[in-house]
C-alpha cells in the first residue's frame, strides 16, 4: 500500500497560505478547515515551508498575543520533508515518527499533489488490520 491509495480516498486538496500572511490569518484557516497544518507556497505554487498549529502555539508562548500579527514566513519550518505518491505507508509512518511531525506534503513531478497527516496514516493502517483480521477469521472458520 502506498501514499497514492490514501490520496485516492481522501483527495488531493491542500490548504495553502502565502509567506506574507499573518499568524492570525493562518489560525483562522486552520480553524475553518479543521486541519492542523498548512503548506506555505511561494511563486508558482512551489513549497516554501509548512506551518502547523504547534508553530503558532510556540510563537504565542514566546511573544504573547502580538505574535498573531507576525508573518507566516517568520515562524514556518522551511526545510519541508515531503513524500511521493509511490512511498509505502510503513516507510512514511517511520519517517513521521523519527522526524516527530504529523503532516507530510505529497509532491509529484515537482508539484504539490496532496498532503498526508498522521491521522490519515493511522486510519488507513487500522482499516488494513481490520481486513487482515477478518480474512484470518474466515480462513479459520472454513479450514
Ligand atoms: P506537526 O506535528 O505537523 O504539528 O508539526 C510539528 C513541527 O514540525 C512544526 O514545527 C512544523 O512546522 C514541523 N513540520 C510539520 N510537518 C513537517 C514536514 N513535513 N517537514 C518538516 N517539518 C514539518
Amino acid at each position: 500500500m502506498t501514499v497514492r491509495t490514501i490520496l485516492s480516498l481522501k483527495g488531493r486538496e491542500v490548504a495553502t497560505i502565502l509567506p506574507q500572511a499573518t499568524l492570525a490569518e493562518a489560525a483562522r484557516l486552520l480553524s475553518e478547515k479543521r486541519i492542523g497544518a498548512v503548506v506555505v507556497t511561494g511563486a508558482g505554487q512551489a513549497v516554501a515551508g509548512i506551518l502547523s498549529e504547534r508553530d503558532i502555539v510556540r510563537a504565542l508562548s514566546k511573544h504573547g498575543a502580538g505574535a498573531l500579527a507576525h508573518t507566516v514566513e517568520s515562524v514556518m519550518t522551511s526545510e519541508v520533508v515531503t513524500c511521493t505518491p509511490e512511498e509505502t505507508i510503513p516507510s512514511l509512518m517511520q519517517r513521521m515518527t523519527a522526524g516527530r511531525f504529523r503532516h507530510v506534503p505529497v509532491v509529484e513531478h515537482g508539484r504539490l499533489a496532496g498532503i498526508v497527516s498522521v491521522g490519515d496514516v493511522v486510519k488507513h493502517r487500522l482499516e488494513e488490520m481490520e481486513r487482515e483480521s477478518q480474512a484470518l477469521k474466515e480462513y479459520i472458520a472454513t479450514a
